[in-house]
């Protein structure tokens, strides 16, 4: 996946367009007839601008001025790696059958192109919107999250899944119980811990968990607000997709 977004990044750069990163959004203005973003490295003004800012995606919608029916709400995913003598358990990707109520697939197998083998990712409420760690926590984020009803209806909904989950964070022994509904082979002395992923999870004002994507319209903005799996496989679609209600809107 990296190699297809180094290798777009390249063809955007070859069309004499410029891709600025490391410059954080910080305010979008509107005037009469374009819009400004302000970023820590200056502003740019154009006349559409599409947001596509995955964990922080509600919050730069509401500054650009639309009003999202959904929250974002992270979800932490934990991985372990198979260590090199275990991974022969592993002949191909193996996922169990989801759940058809959650928009997470639930641990599986995946077999990696350059070799090794991912195990998981469960899915535990990160306190923070850039959660990768059990220990970064945000007072602000946790209470953004915590007086949003949706979060209230789902957490009340769903309590006995978040600490089943919280506990399999927290205990190897319970992860690898997981995972052996799978391989009933796996010992916890094969796996190692991996880095996390954070989920962008769009929760509506009823607790629902959206899991289809999401893509919203506002005055000169396109908001993508829900990009869950498999949003990067199908990247390139759901870009097209995005480039057509362009087209439709600059006409
Ligand atoms: C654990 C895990 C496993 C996954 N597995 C798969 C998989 O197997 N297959 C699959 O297809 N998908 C998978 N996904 C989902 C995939 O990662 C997402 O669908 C995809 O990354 C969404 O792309 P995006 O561009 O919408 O958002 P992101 O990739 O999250 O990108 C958002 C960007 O916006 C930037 N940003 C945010 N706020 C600001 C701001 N204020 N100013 C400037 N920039 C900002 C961020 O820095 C980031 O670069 C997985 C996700 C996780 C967490």
């Amino acid at each position: 996946y990296t190699q297809v977004s180094l290798r777009l990044a390249a063809r955007i750069q070859e069309q004499d367009n410029q891709i600025l990163t490391g410059a954080e959004v910080t305010g979008i203005r509107h005037h009469a007839d374009s819009i400004t973003v302000n970023t820590k490295q200056g502003d740019i003004s154009a006349k559409q601008v599409i947001n596509c800012g995955g964990l922080f995606s509600d919050r730069l919608a509401r500054m650009g001025g639309a009003k999202p029916a959904c929250k974002i709400v992270p979800f932490r995913g934990e991985y372990y790696v198979l260590k090199p003598a275990a991974e022969h358990l592993c002949k191909a990707l193996i996922y169990p059958v989801p759940n058809p109520e959650f928009p997470f697939l639930g641990v599986h197998f995946t077999k990696m192109i350059h070799g090794g083998v991912e195990c998981g990712p469960n899915a535990v409420w990160a306190f923070v919107r850039e959660g990768y760690t059990k220990t970064r926590i945000n007072i602000g984020d946790l209470l953004e999250a915590a007086t949003y009803p949706g979060f209230r209806k789902m957490a009340f909904k769903y309590w006995k899944t978040g600490l089943k989950e919280m506990w399999r964070s927290f205990s190897k022994p319970a992860f690898v119980h997981e995972l052996q509904r799978l391989i009933p082979e796996i010992k916890a002395a094969d796996l190692e811990a991996a880095p996390a992923g954070v989920r962008a999870q769009a929760l509506g004002p009823d607790g629902t968990l959206v899991d289809d994507f999401m893509i919203d319209e506002s005055d000169r903005m396109i908001n993508v607000l829900n990009a869950p799996s498999p949003a990067a496989t199908s990247s390139l679609r759901i870009g097209s997709m995005i480039t057509d209600l362009l087209a439709r809107r600059i006409q």
